[in-house]
């Protein structure tokens, strides 16, 4: 996808303070942090949404939840954490390309459905 912002980070197009690669997903810190830990887990491969996703993406989808709690630990957030997929226009996506916050620090992030 030519223009998708996530997409011209996996291509190195754009940068971003990254935290983790492997052949399927990329992590960084993301832009506007809102709480202490705010890193995105994204596919490499352009996936607008989980309202897209089908069965041949459960690896990568897979894998994005297996690497969470180690990114989690290892940026500040040891007792916990929360990982979010704002998804379409009812869940409040803005950027199009899959992606899962994970949201934590030192102290709760606070009640679920407050906008991070
Ligand atoms: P969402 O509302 O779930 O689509 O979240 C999009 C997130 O992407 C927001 O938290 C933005 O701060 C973040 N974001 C947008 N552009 C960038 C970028 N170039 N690098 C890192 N994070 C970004
Ligand atoms: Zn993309």
């Amino acid at each position: 996808m030519d223009n998708c912002i996530f997409c011209k980070i996996v291509r190195g197009e754009i940068p971003a303070r990254q935290v983790y690669e492997d052949e399927l997903v990329l992590a960084f810190h993301d832009i506007q942090p809102q709480r202490p830990t705010h890193i995105l887990v994204i596919p490499k491969r352009h996936i607008a949404s989980l309202a897209e996703v089908t069965s041949a993406d459960e690896p990568v989808l897979g894998r994005m939840l297996a690497i969470a709690q180690q990114l989690a630990r290892a940026h500040g957030s040891a007792d916990g954490f929360r990982a979010i997929i704002n998804t379409g226009r009812v869940g409040g996506q803005e950027v199009p390309h899959l992606h899962m916050h994970i949201v934590g620090g030192p102290d709760p992030v606070g009640p679920m459905l407050k906008k991070i």
